[in-house]
């Protein structure tokens, strides 16, 4: 039973009954913060699609206008320029909590490139702050609204794990005071505080689990594996692969992820879920994917591994599957070319970057 068949003639209302659509349902009010980013903007089309009412808080990070711009204009759709760190009033039903400075270069020392020291401690600041004092707000005004929240965690929590593929019973094997651990541990903060205002306040919580996810939309240079290799071989640039190349990870198309997330906000079950295609790659056979998507003479050029980079991740799905009825339905090969286009516009809309 994949997402793509599964009919939309019902809908979890926020209550948790089964309402038919076909009878008109309640339409909901939704912030999504980080909704100007990746993942985040998607699921806005998605949401307002539907006919829901979204609000998106967004400080622009990482985020652009451009992946909302579509919207501006629905009376349904609302931006809000502004910090998570920062408390906000709003009255809302749903909280899909997204916001986070996600991409590797953002948080995590870049060997390749030289990042002045003063920068990366502020930025990794930036990324406990938003991870723990953003999560903390976003509750605090779950609480005071009685709204359902729904935390963006991440394959990360796993570190380098020692189990494969991770389930979500596994705590995981992360180092304390690496270079990513701002990040990890930032998460893992953040699924602390979404239980402890469970458990302790009573708000009706979710988690994800996100693994690797790619898509159009994505930042074109925040240093993340596949965007990487796709603007490489669109520029005629060698595709820089880390390490031995041995390593592997999985990874999700966009839609199927953000299918993922609206049944859980939706389901009755707070998770942790995994939310992540069990395709799993080395990143060597990932440039071969995109050498035969893309250009199959694109060169490859090994690189220094960043410090304390996971050997494997594997999500298992199972209780996903289960619970959910969820499993993704775009296989790498699938969704790359899907992929491919948008960084093609994008790219030749920005002659300085093909460096035209
Ligand atoms: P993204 O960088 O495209 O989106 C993050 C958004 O959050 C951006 O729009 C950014 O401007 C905004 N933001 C950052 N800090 C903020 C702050 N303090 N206040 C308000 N807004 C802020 O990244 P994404 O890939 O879309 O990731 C979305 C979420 O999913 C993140 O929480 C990330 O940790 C999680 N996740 C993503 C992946 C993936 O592979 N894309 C994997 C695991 C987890
Ligand atoms: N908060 C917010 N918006 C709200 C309600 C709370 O941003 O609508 C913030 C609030 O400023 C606080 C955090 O959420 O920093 C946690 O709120 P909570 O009420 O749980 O804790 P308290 O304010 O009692 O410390
Ligand atoms: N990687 C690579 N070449 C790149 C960027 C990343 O080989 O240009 C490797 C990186 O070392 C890691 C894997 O690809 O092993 C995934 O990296 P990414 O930053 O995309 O995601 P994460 O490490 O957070 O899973």
């Amino acid at each position: 039973s994949t997402h793509s068949t599964h009919p939309v003639s019902y809908y979890h209302h926020a209550a948790g009954g089964k309402v038919l659509l076909g009878l008109k349902r309640k339409a909901l009010r939704i912030v999504v913060t980080g909704g100007a980013g990746f993942v985040g903007s998607h699921l806005v089309d998605r949401l307002i699609a539907r006919g829901d009412s979204v609000i998106v808080v967004d400080n622009f990070f990482t985020g652009r206008k451009e992946n909302l711009m579509h919207h501006f204009g629905n009376p349904r759709f609302e931006l809000i320029r502004h910090d998570v760190v920062e408390p906000i009033l709003l009255e809302v039903d749903q909280i899909y909590h997204l916001a986070c400075p996600a991409s590797p270069v953002h948080y995590k020392f870049n060997p390749v490139k030289t990042i002045i020291s003063f920068l990366k401690t502020h930025r990794f600041a930036t990324v406990n702050k938003t991870n723990v004092v953003g999560t903390l707000n976003m509750l605090g005004l779950a609480k005071r609204v009685g709204a359902r929240f729904l935390l963006t965690s991440t394959s990360e929590v796993y570190g380098d794990p020692l189990q494969h593929p991770q389930v979500e019973t596994y705590w995981g094997n992360v180092n304390p005071i690496g270079v990513r651990s701002c990040y990890d541990e930032g998460k893992r903060t953040a699924e602390t505080l979404t239980m402890d205002y469970h458990r302790g306040a009573g708000i009706e919580v979710r988690i994800a689990r996100i693994f690797n996810t790619y898509g159009p939309r994505m930042c074109i240079d925040d240093g993340r594996v596949v965007s990487n290799f796709v603007a490489q071989a669109l520029r005629k640039e060698p595709l820089t692969v880390y390490g031995d190349g041995k390593q592997t990870r999985s990874f999700q198309y966009v839609s199927d992820l953000v299918e993922g997330l609206i049944r859980l906000m939706e389901g009755e079950h707070v998770g942790p879920f995994n939310l992540g295609n069990p395709g799993e790659f080395t990143m060597l056979e990932l440039a071969q994917v995109v050498q035969e998507t893309i250009d199959p003479n694109a060169k490859i050029e090994f690189r220094p591994n960043t410090e304390d980079d996971p050997h494997k991740r594997k999500p298992d799905i199972s209780k996903a599957k289960q619970l959910l009825g969820w499993e993704p339905s775009v296989s790498l090969r699938n969704g790359l070319p899907l992929m491919v286009s948008d960084f093609r516009q994008r790219l030749s809309g920005d002659r300085k970057e093909v460096g035209a």
